[in-house]
């Protein structure tokens, strides 16, 4: 069976724009996503600190927000398909269960949960991962595993297999697995 780990944060809803929001808040002035051209576009701006605990507060309130709308549809194909799902987010292990009822209220099918600052983890034995961070992104290229992820300012600089949307993503998986028969 392959595994495959799918990130949440900007991979299956919309967080940009709920985390630009409240640091615009905090920060009056603070640059919007669409000015977010690295994946340190914080640095100078914001303290590590303050940034953590502004993405920590968002994930305790996770199922205030939707998922994308292809979010179910990818994931139950993916399901369909075989493959065995490990959403895996770089988030802190309090926000587990607000995590896992988001999941549950928004009926996306998974079979793990994985809450860490680090998914390289997981690498060993798994197919592929879906992820918009760049870094993760370097990282699975040279772990040699399927790569993907949304296609954003912070990492459209980047080589990497970035789409506008999660069908897309779905199409070119499908690529990956028939490449490999
Ligand atoms: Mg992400």
């Amino acid at each position: 069976m392959r595994k495959i780990v799918i990130d949440i944060d900007n991979t299956l809803w919309d967080f940009a724009p709920v985390l630009y929001e409240r640091l615009n808040d905090a920060n009056p002035g603070f640059p919007r996503p669409s000015e977010w051209r690295s994946w340190s576009f914080w640095k100078g701006l914001i303290s590590a600190e303050k940034l953590y605990r502004t993405i920590r507060d968002v994930h305790m309130e996770q199922d205030r927000f939707e998922p994308y709308s292809e979010a179910h549809f990818f994931l139950e194909r993916l399901k369909t398909d075989g493959f065995y799902i490990v959403i895996a987010s770089h988030r802190e292990k309090e926000t587990f269960s607000s995590t896992r009822k988001w999941l549950e209220k928004n009926a996306l099918p998974f079979d793990e949960i994985h809450l860490s600052y680090d998914k390289t983890v997981l690498f060993g034995e798994c197919w592929g991962i879906i992820d918009d961070s760049p870094v993760t992104l370097d990282k699975a290229r040279s772990a040699g595993i399927v790569r993907a992820g949304l296609k954003n300012p912070w990492n459209e600089r980047e080589d990497h297999p970035l789409f506008a949307n999660l069908d897309e993503i779905y199409d070119y998986l499908q690529t990956e697995c028939t490449s490999e028969k």
